[in-house]
């Protein structure tokens, strides 16, 4: 953290909405979206010259499967028993992934896609996943909300598939889009960000996207999304507007707002419960991070344990980001293995020290806001 940024993570301490009870929300980005469909796709990605070993996205990161879904139930399902706690996960999926087949016959020309659910039926023969997901949603653990109708931004993916970039051509073929190719120059647009857009024609096409990802969040899960997490916290008050329009009352974002600038991100400061007078937005910020998946040396449970005990001494909520990768073990389940015992190990840990915690979902937490 640079002397500014930890000036800045001092007033949003200082800023943040107080509230009397300990509050802990947990984050979790990316469910629904395919990142590596399986390992021998990734061997293949590899021989072909893509770096699939420093990314960590790259190295464990694949659309959830049954088994992932059940071993999660089963913890939580546990620790409920064992600490009377009821342990809730916001998990912001993505609505749909690409139709590498339909792009194709187009000619890279247009985009489509499938929804999630048929993503996870297409891979195992069966609707499980789905049925699992509602059982997690029936239950109480799981309350998912919006990331967007897809993770990728097509209008930037197109154009390289339609210039025959070949390592974004090699992925294609193997059903993959979310890939680190090495690139030469300053200023590499991000293709994960998939609410950045560079003109008008681009704007109209990505306000459609969400508000179509509204629509069938809606349709799959009979809820509306309260909140809305920004695929790499990338977006702008136009968008903001919209969404706001569309019933979203919160944005659930890192403590910078990231919006496309000319030749970089500007950063916008943002701190819980903000309100956007412009757009009529608040902000919810998440102040502690728990990725066990990004570095196996990093101490993620007293790392994390020590950033909510700050929050609370604070008065203000502890807002955890985790994401789908840490729970997901269909390239290396000892990976997720493991991390499923820290999460565990830091849920026991955060229950003993505040015996009067409360997990809370990012809606409820906009709620108690507005
Ligand atoms: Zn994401």
């Amino acid at each position: 953290m640079s002397l500014y940024d930890k000036i800045k993570y001092a007033e949003s301490l200082f800023r943040s909405r107080k509230f009397k009870k300990k509050i802990v929300i947990i984050e979790s980005d990316d469910w629904g979206s395919e990142r590596i469909p399986n390992l021998s796709v990734r061997k293949i990605l590899e021989e072909k010259g893509i770096d699939v070993g420093t990314n960590p996205h790259s190295k464990y990161d694949t659309l959830e499967r049954l088994e992932d879904l059940e071993l999660l139930h089963n913890q939580l399902e546990n620790f409920e028993k064992q600490f009377g706690k009821k342990v809730k996960i916001t998990a912001n999926f993505i609505l749909g992934n690409p139709d590498f087949e339909k792009i194709k016959q187009h000619n890279y020309q247009q985009y489509f896609f499938e929804e999630f659910t048929k993503t996870y039926e297409r891979r195992d023969g069966h609707t499980l996943v789905w049925s699992k997901i509602q059982e997690l949603i029936r239950n109480g653990y799981f309350v998912p909300q919006f990331h967007g109708r897809e993770h990728i931004n097509f209008c930037f993916w197109l154009k390289e598939l339609r210039e025959g970039n070949k390592f974004f051509s090699d992925a294609f073929e193997l059903g993959c889009y979310g890939i680190d190719i090495p690139r030469a120059g300053l200023h590499r647009k991000n293709l994960m960000a998939a609410f950045e857009y560079s003109d008008i024609y681009q704007k109209k096409i990505i306000e459609e996207s969400i508000s179509e990802g509204l629509e069938i969040f809606e349709n799959n899960f009979k809820r509306k999304s309260e909140t809305v997490v920004a695929p790499r916290h990338v977006w702008d008050s136009d968008l903001e507007y919209l969404m706001r329009n569309k019933g979203v009352t919160a944005i659930q974002t890192t403590m910078f707002q990231l919006s496309p600038g000319i030749d970089r991100y500007q950063r916008t400061f943002r701190y819980t419960g903000m309100l956007n007078p412009k757009t009529g937005m608040r902000y919810l910020v998440r102040n502690a991070f728990f990725e066990p998946s990004y570095s196996e040396k990093f101490d993620w449970i007293n790392q994390t344990l020590r950033k909510v005990q700050i929050a609370f001494l604070f008065n203000i909520p502890a807002i955890i980001g985790m994401h789908r990768i840490n729970f997901v073990g269909g390239l290396i389940p000892s990976v997720r293995d493991q991390n499923l015992e820290k999460f565990n190990k830091l849920l026991q840990k955060i229950v003993e020290s505040y015996p009067d915690v409360e997990f809370l979902s990012s809606d409820e937490l906009s709620k108690m806001i507005n």
